[in-house]
C-alpha cells in the first residue's frame, strides 16, 4: 500500500487521544474526573428533542439540500438579526454536520503551497492540522505574549504579505479561554482594509460563553467585509449538542458554490430531522443558555481560585468560553509530565498545552464543563498529588 505523502502532515486532536487512554483506565476500575473535552455537561433542551422526535415522526428523513434547509437556514439568518441587528442572506447560509467541517473547506479553499494562512497559537488544533495538509505555510499568532492571551492587532497585521490568504481567528479563545474585546477588533478590522485579498474565518463557536455580561464582538459588526468574510458558529457548544453535529457558518456569497461542493462530494447533506431540532434551538427561548451560562460562571471562579491556590500553578480568569489555562511549569513539571501525572496519581483527565501549540509547552487546559463537585474533587486530587 503507497499512501499519499500529504497525510504525514495531518495532525489531530489529542484531547479525543486522551478520552480514550481515560475510558481505558475507567475499564480497568479506576475512577477518572473528565476535564479534557471540551463539551457542556448539561443534557440537550427538550423543546429541541422533542422538535427532532416529531420530525422524524412526521417523516422527515430523506435527503435535504446539500447546504441546509431553506427553513433551517432562514432560522440561521433571524437568530443573527436578533443578537446582533445583521441582515444575512439565507443563501450565504451552509449548515453543516458541526462546526469542524466549516474550517476543514474554509482552510482547504485558500490552502495550497506557496499560500500561507495565519491561525491563533495556541489554539483549536485543526487549524493547524489542515494549514499543513494542504501545503500551505501556517503562520502563527501569538496567544501567549500577552499575560491575559488577549491579542495584538498590530503584530496580527504584521504577519500580512503578499503570499497571505487566510486570516483565521477565534474568540472567545480555545484554549486560553482569552476574550477579546471589541476595540481591538476594531482595530484589526481597520488595518485589514490595506489588505483587501486577505480573507477572514472568524470561529464564533463560543458567542453565547462570555462572562460578566460582555457583548460578543462579533465580525457581523462590519458589513464592508462580507465579501472575504467566513463566520463559523453552530449549535454544539451553546446549546450542549455536541454530538448532534449541527453547525451553520456564513460565507462571502462567491465562495457558496465552492462550499455546496464540498458538501456534495463529502457528506451529501446534514441529517433532515436534526435541521429541526437546530430550528427550534434557535427561535425558542434562551433559558438553557441563561442556565448553563449560571453554572459556568459559578465553575469558573471555583477553579480559577482552586488553580491558583495550588503552589506552582497560575490561572488567567477566562474571559469566555469554559476553559482554563494555567501555566503549571513551577510544579517543576512541563505540561506534558503534569497532565499524564494528573491522569495516572490523581485520576483528572485535562490535556497539555502543546496540544495546542508546540509553544505552550508551560500550560495545561482544564474544561470546566464539569460539575461544581466534580472541580472541586479533581482540584483536591491534584492538590494531593502535588504533595
Ligand atoms: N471551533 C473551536 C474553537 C472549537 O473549540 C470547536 C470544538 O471544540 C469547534 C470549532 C468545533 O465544534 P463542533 O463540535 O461543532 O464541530
Amino acid at each position: 500500500m503507497k499512501l499519499a505523502k500529504n497525510l504525514e502532515r495531518l495532525g489531530t486532536e489529542s484531547a479525543f487521544k486522551i478520552l480514550a487512554e481515560a475510558k481505558k483506565l475507567e475499564a480497568e476500575g479506576k475512577k477518572i474526573i473528565h476535564l479534557s473535552l471540551g463539551q457542556p455537561d448539561f443534557k440537550s433542551p427538550k423543546h429541541i428533542v422533542d422538535a427532532t422526535k416529531k420530525a422524524l415522526d412526521e417523516g422527515h428523513h430523506g435527503y435535504v439540500l446539500p447546504n441546509g434547509t431553506i427553513e433551517c437556514r432562514k432560522a440561521v439568518t433571524r437568530k443573527i438579526k436578533k443578537l446582533y441587528n445583521a441582515e444575512i442572506d439565507p443563501e450565504r447560509v451552509v449548515i453543516m454536520p458541526g462546526g469542524k467541517p466549516t474550517m476543514y473547506y474554509a482552510i482547504t479553499l485558500f490552502g495550497e503551497p506557496g499560500a500561507e494562512i495565519i491561525y491563533p497559537d495556541p489554539g483549536f488544533p485543526i487549524y493547524e492540522s489542515m494549514i499543513n495538509y494542504t501545503g500551505a505555510k501556517a503562520v502563527p499568532i501569538n496567544m501567549l505574549e500577552n499575560k491575559d492571551f488577549s491579542i495584538n492587532p498590530e503584530k496580527i497585521l504584521s504577519l500580512i504579505n503578499e503570499n497571505t490568504r487566510l486570516l483565521i481567528l477565534n474568540n472567545p479563545n480555545n484554549p486560553t479561554g482569552a476574550f477579546t474585546e471589541k476595540n481591538k477588533i476594531d482595530q484589526l478590522v481597520e488595518g485589514l482594509k490595506k489588505f483587501p485579498n486577505v480573507a477572514i474565518l472568524s470561529d464564533e463557536i463560543y458567542s453565547r460563553q462570555i462572562f460578566d455580561g460582555k457583548k460578543m464582538p462579533t465580525f457581523f459588526d462590519y458589513p464592508h467585509l462580507y465579501d472575504r468574510l467566513i463566520v463559523l458558529d453552530g449549535w454544539s457548544k451553546a446549546y450542549s449538542m455536541t454530538g448532534w453535529r449541527l453547525g451553520w457558518a456564513v460565507w462571502p456569497e462567491k465562495l457558496v458554490e465552492h462550499v455546496i461542493k464540498f458538501c456534495v462530494n463529502n457528506h451529501s447533506c446534514v441529517n433532515a430531522a436534526i435541521q429541526f431540532g437546530g430550528i427550534a434551538a434557535l427561535d425558542g427561548p434562551d433559558d438553557s443558555i441563561n442556565f448553563m451560562m449560571k453554572k459556568f460562571t459559578e465553575r469558573r471562579k471555583l477553579i480559577f481560585d482552586g488553580l491558583n491556590d495550588i503552589k506552582g500553578i497560575k490561572c488567567v480568569m477566562p474571559g469566555g468560553g469554559f476553559y482554563a489555562f494555567p501555566k503549571v511549569i513551577n510544579t517543576r513539571m512541563n505540561g506534558e509530565e503534569f497532565a499524564k501525572k494528573c491522569l495516572h496519581e490523581a485520576g483528572v483527565a485535562i490535556v497539555p498545552g502543546t496540544a495546542f501549540g508546540k509553544k505552550a509547552i508551560d500550560y495545561v487546559r482544564f474544561s470546566f464543563a464539569a460539575s461544581q463537585d466534580n472541580i472541586s474533587q479533581a482540584l483536591e486530587n491534584i492538590k494531593k498529588m502535588l504533595g
